[in-house]
């Protein structure tokens, strides 16, 4: 029997958003097992602490049963190898997403050869969407309804204190 296929969506999901949603939506079409790897980037100051994004990701998809979320301090391909996932999955937006993606995949193929990564592209009515974007507007309190679930918008509410 063929082993199952386990796709990992990384990322920092700092709120997860509608674009985010579309795709972890669209893998579980493509694979057996979706986990959402919630991550701890180095490079970012984040809004929610990663324990905070990994529950409200958890309750945006907790009536998908082949998908699962987990929290990662490390490496997204030593995540890949802990969870037995062969494909890592990024959205692509933008060129300038690709940009950013390329040399990311070809370090990760150099340390973890067998652990492929899939670029799928955003539907058009989610590609305008980023995480900055959502925080931006939330700062200001506009109405974010657009972009991401009603739960989110409520919890960056909550955080920014905004009505
Ligand atoms: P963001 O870029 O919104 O801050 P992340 O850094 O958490 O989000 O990105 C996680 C993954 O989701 C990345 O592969 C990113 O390219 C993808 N992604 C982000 N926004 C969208 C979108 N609107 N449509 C499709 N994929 C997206």
């Amino acid at each position: 029997m063929a082993r199952p296929l386990v796709a990992l969506v990384p990322g920092s999901f700092d709120p997860i958003h509608n674009g985010h949603l579309d795709i972890i939506a669209r893998c579980q079409d493509l694979f057996d097992r979706v986990v959402v790897g919630i991550l701890t980037n180095v490079a970012k100051q984040s809004l929610f602490s990663t324990e905070e994004r990994t529950m409200m990701v958890q309750a945006a998809v907790e009536d998908w049963p082949t998908v699962e979320v987990v929290k990662s301090d490390g490496l997204v391909v030593t995540l890949a190898a802990q969870l037995g996932a062969g494909v890592i999955v990024r959205g692509l937006r933008l060129g300038s997403d690709f940009d950013y993606e390329q040399p990311m995949a070809i370090s990760n193929q150099i340390m973890q050869p067998t652990v492929e990564t899939v670029f799928l592209a955003a539907r058009p009515q989610y590609a305008f969407i980023s995480a900055g974007l959502v925080r931006e507007l939330a700062a200001y309190g506009a109405n974010i309804a657009h972009m991401v679930p009603p739960a989110i918008a409520a919890a960056m509410a909550r955080k920014l204190g905004t009505p």
